[in-house]
């Protein structure tokens, strides 16, 4: 007989779909830090329809996404969906994960009940007018980040995905290894080689700013796949080694200077001029770090506000700075006579497409990156490990929780469960 609801860490029979799930929930009256926001609920599974794919989660990772979702900014996803008439008035987050693929929607033929898959975090209308004229869906309006925009992310025991979201799990990857490193992973492959002219060739120097991060730890390495010389930026000297470690030929401490944040306005003289001897200094550091004084060819951007105006200063004539964060805020200031006299590029980068995800997915497979798993919490510690990171004190490079996995380790199913029907 079907049950209604299954423990964390009981798996049922491969294809049952218990009527109730355990979930980490964001609801409105809660939105804070993530240790106020998130709670552990049972709610209603949802059901596939069509085109959609329900995935029992055996792990899944952690990311900003699920913070912002818990402060409900700079968006109220919540609301933003209740608009459009989601009836659920709750936010399931969790943009990546690791799962089994457990029942299918009408019109899914590639992917099949009892598929090992890891999920990629975008969604967007296939059929958008935009997707057909401009193929990418970067470009396209319809474009959602899963688990964030969307409801039914990986931070629950079943999760909804769109058939193109699974990937083939690569066998020798644990849960937890796969579950952690896509959405990072992916976005910093777009940043640094779906640019075109701007993508790392052999020697490219590029600056990549939170070395040590989820973001930039990924991205260091891919850097280093395609040739290109990668200096990190971090805050501490704790992370130097871990940085070296990926493949950077050299770290820089942004907490040793002290101009970031908004540019002084170029009417400010003084303010002005003591801003450009920090930008300077930091320009000299990355040179040092660098062994030579070339400027970076890229500029790997997320912090925004703090980082923004030295990233545009110190990218090379005709380089670009390519960004898809702010975790620092969204004024991100710039000195328009570094763009047109040096012929710079500003580029605004977002997700991935899903050849892009599938290239990362493969470098991975391949031992060519490491999902640099840092960590991996429990699913009751959601929360915590959101907190952690809220307050930038989270484990170098990325981290995922345990949802139906009992234990670390797991490549495959605990025990063959049996099928139904
Ligand atoms: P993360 O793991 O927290 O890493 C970010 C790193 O940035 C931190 O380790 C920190 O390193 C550095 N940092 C924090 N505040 C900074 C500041 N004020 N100035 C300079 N560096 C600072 O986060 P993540 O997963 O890499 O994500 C980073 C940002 O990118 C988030 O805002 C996230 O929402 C965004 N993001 C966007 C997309 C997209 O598709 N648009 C995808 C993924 C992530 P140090 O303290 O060591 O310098």
């Amino acid at each position: 007989m079907t049950k209604d609801l299954y423990p964390l860490g009981e798996i049922p029979p491969v294809g049952e779909v218990p009527a109730r799930m355990h979930a980490m929930v964001i609801r409105p009256e809660r939105f804070g830090p993530p240790e106020k926001a998130m709670r552990p609920e049972v709610v209603e599974t949802p059901r596939p329809g069509p085109g959609q794919v329900l995935v029992m989660v055996m792990a899944a990772g952690v990311n900003y996404n699920n913070v912002w979702a818990g402060q409900g900014q700079p968006v109220d996803v919540i609301a933003a969906r209740t608009k459009l008439g989601d009836p659920t008035g709750f936010h399931i987050g969790g943009s990546d994960g690791a799962g089994v693929v457990w029942a299918i929607g009408a019109g899914v033929r590639h992917v099949a009940v009892g598929d090992h898959v890891i999920l990629s975090p975008g969604q967007w209308d296939e059929t958008a007018p935009d997707m057909r004229m401009y193929g990418d869906p970067g470009y396209s309006t319809s474009g959602l980040a899963w688990g964030y925009e969307t409801n039914y992310g990986s931070f629950a025991q079943f999760c909804l995905v769109d058939d193109y979201q699974c990937h083939p799990k690569p066998t020798g990857l644990t849960w937890e290894m796969a579950a952690c490193f896509l959405l990072t992973g992916a976005t910093a492959y777009r940043q640094l080689c779906g640019w075109p002219p701007h993508v790392v060739t052999p020697g490219d120097p590029v600056l990549v700013w939170g070395g040590a991060g989820g973001l930039g730890s990924m991205a260091i390495q891919i850097v280093r796949r395609f040739g290109g010389r990668p200096v990190a930026v971090v805050s501490d000297e704790s992370k130097y080694e871990y940085c070296l470690g990926l493949g950077a030929v050299g770290v820089v401490n942004r907490s040793h200077f002290d101009h970031w944040g908004r540019l002084p306005d170029v009417t400010d003289t003084a303010g002005y001029a003591r801003w450009s001897r920090g930008a300077r200094a930091f320009g000299q550091a990355v040179w040092e770090a660098l062994g030579e004084r070339v400027p970076p060819r890229i500029v790997f951007e997320h912090p925004g506000t703090d980082t923004m105006p030295t990233s545009l200063y110190l990218c090379a004539p005709s380089g670009m700075v390519v960004t898809c964060g702010g975790t620092s805020g969204y004024n991100g200031d710039i000195d328009l006579r570094f763009l047109w006299m040096r012929q710079k590029r500003l580029q605004g980068s977002h997700g991935a497409n899903t050849r892009q995800f599938r290239a990362v997915v493969d470098l991975v497979a391949a031992g060519d990156i490491v999902p640099c798993l840092a960590g991996t919490a429990s699913f009751a510690e959601i929360p915590w490990a959101h907190q952690l990171m809220y307050e930038n004190r989270h484990p170098r490079g990325n981290q995922a929780v345990l949802v139906n996995a009992p234990t670390v380790g797991l490549r495959d199913l605990p025990a063959a469960a049996p099928a139904v029907g």
